[in-house]
């Protein structure tokens, strides 16, 4: 089933997939063990038995080794074979001559693969969706490390007694049902996991890895909605659109223009504090909604991110491509008016800011009141109604004073 499962996935390597068919390969290998340990047994084949438990060991480290993977954990395939290698290498050295000594041994490298299996699991970011599957591998391992007792004050005669118990279909049977449980527990993770990242896919500008415009607007909602019914605390919005970016596209080539949109996420998200959200709305426009942050900090926020972008875009992979960008900031206490009409002031900022020559940030309030930073150069109008026709040239006239 898993195996199916991995094939319909064309094989992929990626973390879901590759988790389901390590898990199947893993028990396709115990199966095997299996089968070997029996049917050696029956025929009274030592060698063919030492092979079965190998196989089996080896089948512990190969899902240790799939759950460290799906944990985001580096690769470490060498110490798959470390259990099986101990153990032959143990057997060979006489080390553990009799069957109760191997028994011990097997049941000790089982029982140390499923809990560090679990561990591995328990290590995830989001590790309280794998207690079942965590629970389920503790288990397994106890059941082993029970076993080692039994090995003791029940000693085995001969591997065909073992093999013939009538304790031994009860242990398979138990056993059997653990593992079909872990291989849905595997399947329903990887399943979880896929959907999560379709879901994060979906709300990521593949370019500049950051939230989409989609998933900006659902944070910026989300933000405003708080804050109609929790009232009282700030909320900033800046919009920043690159300033005659299609020049920049169109002297240094769409490559580096890409390269270009992605220096400027990174500035943004370095200058803008903790308290921020940027996204990408589209083509060279992004903006970000600061939540708790009023006009003062937002404005510095904006200037700050202005002249590093200016700064850093400067040469860019060698070339002088003195990229620059334009904001436009806006914040408000009550917001009851909506997220449309902060945008909307935001917007009417960021155009102001493009026609008073670009490469600033120009804030307008609530009361529609503009102020303009420019050059790292804060500087403050008298209240102006910057478009009520005439507001425009005063705002002008400001800048150029
Ligand atoms: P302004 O200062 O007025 O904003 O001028 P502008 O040239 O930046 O504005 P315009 O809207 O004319 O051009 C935007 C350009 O952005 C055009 C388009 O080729 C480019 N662009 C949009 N998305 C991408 C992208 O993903 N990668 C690259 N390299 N360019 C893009
Ligand atoms: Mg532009
Ligand atoms: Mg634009």
């Amino acid at each position: 089933m898993l195996l199916l499962t991995w094939g319909r996935d064309g094989w992929s390597l990626e973390a879901a997939p590759r988790f389901v068919g390590s898990w199947g390969l893993a028990i396709l290998v115990l199966s095997l063990g299996g089968a070997a340990m029996l049917v050696s047994a029956i025929y009274g084949f030592t060698g063919g038995v030492l092979f079965g438990a190998s196989l089996s060991i080896l089948s512990a480290g190969m899902r240790w080794h799939a759950a460290r993977l799906f944990a985001g954990r580096p690769s470490a395939p060498f110490r798959i074979l470390l259990g099986p290698a101990a153990f032959l290498l143990g057997v060979s050295l006489g080390l553990a001559p009799s069957l109760d000594d191997r028994f011990v041994v097997v049941c000790s490298i089982l029982a140390i693969y499923g809990f560090a299996a679990a561990y591995e699991l328990n290590r995830m970011p989001d590790a309280s969706q794998s207690w079942p599957a965590i629970t389920l591998l503790v288990l397994a391992s106890v059941s082993y490390v029970s076993w080692i007792p039994i090995a003791f004050t029940v000693p085995l005669e001969s591997i065909a007694a073992a093999m013939t118990n009538q304790w031994l279909p009860f242990v398979v049977l138990a056993t059997l049902l653990l593992r079909v449980a872990l291989a849905f527990i595997v399947l329903s993770m990887a399943k979880e996991r896929d959907e999560e990242e379709q879901r994060r896919c979906a709300q990521t500008d593949i370019l500049t890895g950051l939230p989409n415009r989609r998933a900006l607007f659902e944070v910026a909602e989300a933000v405003v909605e708080r804050r109609v019914h929790g009232g009282g605390t700030p909320v900033s919005l800046m919009i920043a659109d690159l300033d005659y970016f299609k020049d920049t596209n169109d002297t240094f080539g769409h490559t580096l223009g890409d390269e270009v949109l992605r220096l400027f996420a990174k500035v943004a998200q370095l200058s803008l504090g903790d308290n921020h959200v940027i996204g990408r709305l589209g083509g060279e426009e992004f903006a970000a909604i600061l939540p708790g942050v009023g006009a003062e900090e937002a404005v510095d926020a904006a200037e700050r991110l202005r002249a590093r972008f200016a700064e850093s875009a400067g040469f860019v992979s060698g070339l002088p491509v003195g990229a620059t960008v334009s904001i436009g900031v806006t914040a408000d206490l009550h917001v009851d008016s909506g997220l449309s009409t902060l945008f909307r002031r935001a917007d009417a900022a960021l155009y102001a800011a493009k026609s008073a020559g670009r490469n600033r940030v120009v804030f307008i309030g609530p009361d529609d009141t503009a102020v303009p930073v420019g050059e790292g150069r804060v500087v403050r109008t008298s209240p102006t109604r910057l478009f009520a026709g005439p507001g425009l040239l005063e705002f002008s006239q400001v800048r150029s004073a």
